[in-house]
């Protein structure tokens, strides 16, 4: 009988894997067909100066509008996306669509408020051969300047030693394109790395946002990773602000901007718009 069930449990376990594997190769093509067929959508949440509570610029975050399962977060499909290599098409339409919208708020807009956007990039991204060349080309495409674009990479790039992505970085930063280490105290990346390397902005991780209130050492960490910045003339950006605590805190500490439900949660183009004219959190 143990022999038996030893077995049903294995026969299991291999149809698990089995349908675990199936559900990847269908989730592809899934993808596959809504690159084609242009399924995706951006969402921006503003990026809010603690100061004065406007927004300075827009995080791009894409949504995946799928016809029969509605709108899918990015967590469930970034991965696939970026190890079937379909984050290449899909990038090159979220960096278009998030500069085409920019360029049109700017155009509505006064100098002195003009937005950035603010994209997330894939290492698979920046790997590819001629990627500085395809931001360069977007840019003129939307007519917007270098100034009115950030790109987000997360920490783990910074612990590579891809020379070939750094100097691609030090390229668009000479440009004029700001660049952001995403999720920032995530990883263990070495702080002399921030130093040498083309970076303008450090967005401190939800997580320490989140365990600042009751922890005095959370507190002291993201204290630390503020004045870090300021020592290194770089710029941060707390992430995942939830309420009035949070703000203040953070504002206390000197942190000059964030980005959370307690100001926005990301929304259309249009409310976005909506967000730079009326030019203040409703939440503040
Ligand atoms: P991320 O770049 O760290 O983006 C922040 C995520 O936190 C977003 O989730 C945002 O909606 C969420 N968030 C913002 N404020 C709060 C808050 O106050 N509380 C909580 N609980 N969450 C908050 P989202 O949109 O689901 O994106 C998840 C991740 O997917 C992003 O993390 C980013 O790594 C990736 N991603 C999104 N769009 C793109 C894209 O166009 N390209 C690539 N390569 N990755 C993307
Ligand atoms: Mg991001
Ligand atoms: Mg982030
Ligand atoms: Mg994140």
């Amino acid at each position: 009988v143990a022999k038996g069930a030893g077995k049903n449990r294995w026969r299991r376990y291999q149809n698990h894997l089995h349908g675990a594997m199936v559900e990847r190769l269908e989730l592809r093509s899934a993808l596959d067909h809504a690159v084609n067929e242009g399924h995706f959508l951006l969402q921006y949440q503003p990026i809010v100066d603690l100061n004065t509570d406007e927004a300075a610029g827009f995080e791009a975050l894409v949504r995946w509008h799928h016809p029969a399962r509605g709108v899918i977060a990015p967590d469930q499909f970034i991965e696939v996306a970026e190890e079937s290599g379909l984050i290449i098409p899909m990038g090159r339409w979220v960096l278009d669509q998030a500069l085409h919208t920019v360029a049109q708020w700017r155009r509505v807009l006064p100098r002195a408020r003009q937005p950035y956007v603010s994209v997330n990039v894939s290492v698979r991204q920046f790997r590819q051969k001629g990627f500085v060349d395809q931001v360069r080309a977007s840019l003129d495409y939307a007519g917007v300047p270098p100034q009115a674009l950030m790109l987000e990479i997360t920490e783990t790039l910074l612990m590579r030693d891809d020379e070939d992505i750094w100097a691609d970085l030090a390229v668009l930063q000479d440009l004029g394109v700001r660049i952001a280490i995403d999720d920032f105290g995530t990883g263990y990346s070495s702080l002399s790395y921030l130093r040498q390397r083309p970076i303008d902005v450090l967005k401190i991780d939800k997580t320490f946002i989140d365990d600042m209130v009751g922890s005095e050492q959370q507190l002291a960490l993201v204290s630390g990773i503020v004045s870090l910045a300021q020592t290194l003339n770089l710029t941060v950006v707390a992430e995942g602000i939830e309420d009035a605590t949070h703000r203040d805190i953070l504002q206390r500490l000197g942190c000059p901007l964030g980005q959370g439900y307690y100001f926005s949660s990301p929304v259309g183009p249009t409310e976005a718009l909506t967000w730079l004219t009326v030019n203040r959190a409703v939440a503040a």
